[in-house]
């Protein structure tokens, strides 16, 4: 018996991260692989809803969130050619925090009380009489007690236990960048959550980096098949005639953005399952979604703060089914945020011009999706652990 298990983490991004945060507070001896030979979060800005928000302060980082989070100053929508929509007065804008990513991932590996080995791709995971057995490129190998596979969306982990996740693409394309704040004359007026919608496409920004920096993400549709990267260059000339005539702000970030990445929207069903013996995944290996919701790394923190309620104090042996109560729990949840975060993708890509149809709009689709921001993954983990003394496994995944 063992008391401090011996967890391995695959990928070290936003997800897999806080999960060696969350399991290291709870006393288990966490190591995370991580392919890149060094941090690489590529520059952009993230916003981190306040149920993830809840659960990072909970485990001791309110001073280092507060240190790099830019505090949103109420959220703005407009149509296309500036009409001012109406939002929900006590919007979720005022209290997501927007960060940029690398401060975020930085603030992440100076909290973890893990050992994290970078440059080390992850080609095989295999389970053994005694636990599991992880193989590298570089020809290393490692035993472990429990493999969370949190290496995204191109997941090696997935596939490992059976999965393969079929991506559907959305017709869209998400270009992404950063513009200096000093380069802009309406950089004043861009203190919250920005949004202009209109003529199937979106744009969003906000500032991060204490307002040095706009972080700016717009739809686009397209009909060409594009890579799912945060590496990929965009080309701000195609970028700025797909939003030629909008609103003045539009093109004045547009112009003011010094290089954009491109990332191709894609959609995919629930996974059947997620956990197998003593592997498990987490993250957007587990349930990827289509990013207008802003929930993709809002749920991979959730999963990790689940799964390490559910760990704690496991026997060796209760590690399977103590991963299927963490896989029933959190499979149906993401399943629904999967599913919201489609519907808003409909709200985003609308031609609608019209401001109070617009505002009636968003109100359905945001209070149908209200429940989102204040579930609790730890109370909801600790009740399902409970549960489990005497079911263990729902009989929809048995
Ligand atoms: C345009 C866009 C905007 C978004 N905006 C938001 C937002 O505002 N708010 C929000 O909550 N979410 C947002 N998301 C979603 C969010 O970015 C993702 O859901 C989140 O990053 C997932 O984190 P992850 O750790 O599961 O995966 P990843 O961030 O993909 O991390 C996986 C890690 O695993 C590593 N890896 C992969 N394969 C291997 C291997 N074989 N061996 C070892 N390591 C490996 C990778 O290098 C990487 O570091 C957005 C997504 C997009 C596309």
């Amino acid at each position: 018996m063992n008391d401090r298990l011996n967890v391995a983490i695959v990928g070290a991004g936003i997800g897999g991260l806080s999960a060696a945060l969350a399991l290291g507070v709870r006393g288990m001896n966490v190591t995370v692989f991580e392919e890149a030979v060094s941090p690489r979060e590529a520059g952009a800005g993230i916003s981190i809803p306040p149920n993830a928000v809840t659960l990072l302060k909970r485990a001791g980082l309110c001073d280092a969130l507060e240190k790099i989070n830019t505090r949103s100053q109420g959220l703005s929508l407009r149509t296309s050619q500036g009409g001012s929509v109406s939002t929900p007065p006590a919007s979720v804008a005022m209290q997501s925090y927007q960060i940029h990513r690398v401060e975020f991932l930085n603030m992440l590996l100076n909290a973890v009380k893990a050992t994290v080995k970078f440059g080390h791709r992850c080609i095989g995971v295999n389970e053994t009489e005694i636990g599991t057995r992880l193989t590298f490129a570089n020809g290393a190998v490692h035993d472990a007690d429990v493999v969370i596979g949190a290496d995204g969306i191109h997941s090696i982990v997935q596939r490992q236990i059976g999965l393969a996740a079929r991506p559907t693409s959305e017709g869209i394309v998400a270009y992404r960048g950063l513009a200096q704040s000093q380069k802009l004359s309406c950089a004043a007026g861009l203190r919250g959550l920005n949004m202009w919608t209109g003529a199937g496409r979106s744009m969003i920004c906000f500032p991060v980096s204490q307002g040095r920096l706009i972080n700016v993400v717009a739809f686009v549709p397209s009909s060409r098949d594009m890579e799912e990267t945060w590496f990929a260059p965009g080309d701000i000339n195609a970028l700025a005639s797909e939003y030629k005539g909008w609103d003045a702000p539009v093109q004045d970030i547009i112009a003011a953005l010094d290089q954009t990445f491109r990332w191709g929207i894609y959609d995919r069903p629930p996974l059947p399952y997620w956990s197998s013996g003593r592997v498990t995944l987490l993250g957007d290996a587990a349930h990827p979604m289509v990013p207008h919701f802003g929930q993709g790394a809002g749920q991979a923190i959730e999963d990790g703060f689940a799964l390490a309620i559910l760990l704690e104090h496991a026997r060796h042996d209760e590690i399977p089914s103590r991963l299927r109560a963490y896989q029933n729990l959190r499979l149906e949840h993401t399943s629904r945020v999967q599913a919201a975060s489609r519907q808003a993708g409909r709200f985003y890509r609308s031609l609608g011009e019209n401001p109070s149809e617009r505002a009636e709009e968003m109100r359905e689709w945001m209070s149908a999706a209200a429940w989102i921001f204040p579930y609790d993954a730890e109370e909801a983990a600790a009740a399902m652990l409970k549960a489990c003394a005497s079911v263990m496994v729902h009989p929809r995944y048995r």
